[in-house]
């Protein structure tokens, strides 16, 4: 399995956008928040590659439930996270894995 750190440099950019996609605010669960509160927490926010998922979003065959692979840090969770060796590709891609279909819940029967 190929694995490679993430230089610090990159780790001190990583954020999700404040909106997902549906355009609601991941701090308070309300659609177009302007919420002066969650700005000024999501400003202040560090984040991480998340410790569960690797990134990847799925743990096993279970969303992991982060926000897009990352989750929220301290500066020194992820001052360390930094220093965390990663693997380039979700373990169930490996050769010698059993092959793993992962599809969204609804269609999983
Ligand atoms: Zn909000
Ligand atoms: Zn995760």
């Amino acid at each position: 399995m190929t694995v490679q750190a993430i230089p610090e440099t990159i780790t001190a950019v990583l954020r999700p956008a404040r909106y997902n996609y549906a355009q609601v605010c991941i701090a308070c669960d309300t659609r177009w928040c302007t919420s002066a509160e969650c700005l000024a927490w999501y400003e202040a926010s560090v984040w991480q590659v998340c410790h569960r998922c690797d990134g990847f979003t799925f743990v096993g065959l279970n969303p992991c439930g982060c926000f897009h692979g990352l989750e929220e840090a301290s500066p020194e969770s992820a001052a360390e996270a930094s220093r965390r060796v990663l693997p380039i590709r979700p373990s169930f891609y490996d050769e010698d894995a059993e092959p793993v279909r992962v599809l969204p819940r609804r269609w999983a029967n």
